[in-house]
């Protein structure tokens, strides 16, 4: 049995994994020729950590994890701790860490658990058929290739979502922008093992530590769509944007580099269904584009693996197979999209009065309500 698998981000690379345990062959076709992942650094929360331990890749989070061991929010103008606390409760409840990973490393490495040699590079899916026997891809250069079906992790504009649809699939734009990259740990910014998160006037401002002693840094602000963008004016712009608030963040803002920091206006999909039609699935952010603002695409993308994997265990047909995939994760992506757009507007004061709201909560939080929300998400995964 061969798996046509398109897109070597997190949710390829893992659905070949979870494959491979099964004795599939897979065949890897990614569309760019070097892979240059959008976003500095990701936290893969202890439900996506479970998967890649499960599926075999579990060294790559021990090597690449970041220490976060607590956890603070503190108001962005006067620097004022709103909420500290440890996350060790949380570890202990769910049975695993969460690990804050550069995303090029990630990306890399398991490509490499792989073997870059065996991944298709520069071939872009541009149309997908299938019949009673099998899928072909087409792809941009004018090759194709044939398989008995196919998992689509083509990512947040992905092509095969539209053939499943029958129809070009808009994005919603979430309302702000997101500036994130890496920057060398300092602790006049912030403890080294702390994520530390400023918030003010429904803007953001984030340090989470990643091996290596690298802060991985984002700023968000709500903005509107299409503005023009320009790296020379970075620095600037966020010191516009965050003028008057604390020290530490004025010396965030001093210390990257407006070369290597990523802007992205935040979207996500209106949850879909179903996930599958015949032999062709959609994996990761194709099936359930979200925004970022719970930290749980990539770990949705790895529990999609785990869950792809167990249904062709439990079944040598393939339709039946994918039909399985497509009826355990309906839901869990659906809640986790929702549930995150739903954290975005409160975030970004979509509703000022909402976010004030959750500003005066922070400032009564002893770690107890944002550790249970963590732990009933990660619990929701397939790993328990
Ligand atoms: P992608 O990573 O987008 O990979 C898709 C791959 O398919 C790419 O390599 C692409 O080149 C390739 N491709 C695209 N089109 C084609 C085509 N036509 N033919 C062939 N190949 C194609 N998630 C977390 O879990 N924790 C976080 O903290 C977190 N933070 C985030 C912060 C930001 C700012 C953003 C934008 C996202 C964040 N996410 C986070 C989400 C996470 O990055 C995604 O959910 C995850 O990368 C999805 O993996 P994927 O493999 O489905 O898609």
């Amino acid at each position: 049995m061969k798996a046509i698998i398109i897109g070597a981000g997190i949710g390829g690379m893992s659905a070949a994994a979870a494959l491979d345990q099964q004795g599939i062959e897979c065949e890897i076709y990614e569309a760019v020729k070097e892979m240059k992942p959008v976003g500095a650094a990701i936290s893969v929360w202890s439900n996506g950590v479970k998967c890649m331990n499960h599926l075999g890749m579990g060294q790559i989070m021990d090597d690449l994890g970041g220490p976060m061991h607590h956890m603070a929010y503190l108001e962005g103008f006067s620097g004022e701790q709103m909420t500290q606390f440890s996350l060790a409760p949380l570890v202990e409840e769910v049975g695993e860490r969460p690990c804050p990973v550069s995303r090029a490393d990630l990306q890399s490495r398991m490509i490499d658990w792989w073997g870059r040699h065996k991944v298709q590079f520069g071939k872009r899916l541009e149309s997908v058929s299938q019949n009673e026997q099998g899928v072909i891809a087409t792809f941009a250069d004018g090759s194709s290739a044939q398989g008995d079906f196919m998992i689509a992790a083509d990512g947040a504009h992905s092509i095969a979502r539209d053939y499943l649809m029958g129809h070009k699939v808009e994005r919603r734009y979430a309302g702000y922008v997101n500036w994130n990259g890496l920057v060398e740990i300092d602790e006049s910014i912030a403890p080294a093992e702390q994520w530390t998160m400023f918030v003010a006037d429904g803007k953001r401002v984030s340090v989470m530590p990643i091996a290596d002693n690298r802060f991985y840094f984002f700023f968000d602000v709500p903005l509107e769509k299409g503005l023009p963008q320009d790296r020379s004016t970075v620095i600037k712009d966020l010191k516009g944007y965050f003028e008057g608030w604390a020290e530490p963040v004025q010396r965030l803002i001093d210390a990257i580099n407006p070369d290597t920091t990523n802007r992205i206006e935040i979207h996500d999909v209106d949850p879909f269904s179903p996930l599958v039609k015949g032999r062709v699935a959609l994996l990761g952010d194709a099936g359930h584009s979200t925004t970022p603002d719970i930290g749980q695409g990539g770990g949705a993308a790895l529990e999609d693996a785990v869950v792809l994997g167990r249904c062709f265990a439990a079944s040598c047909d393939i339709e039946g197979a994918l039909r399985c995939y497509n009826d355990a994760r309906l839901e869990r992506v659906k809640d986790l999209v929702l549930k995150a757009r739903k954290r975005c507007e409160v975030t970004h004061g979509v509703n000022p009065d909402e976010t004030n709201a959750w500003y005066d909560e922070l400032r009564n939080e002893n770690g107890t309500g944002i550790l249970s929300g963590l732990s009933k998400t990660i619990l929701g995964g397939p790993l328990g």
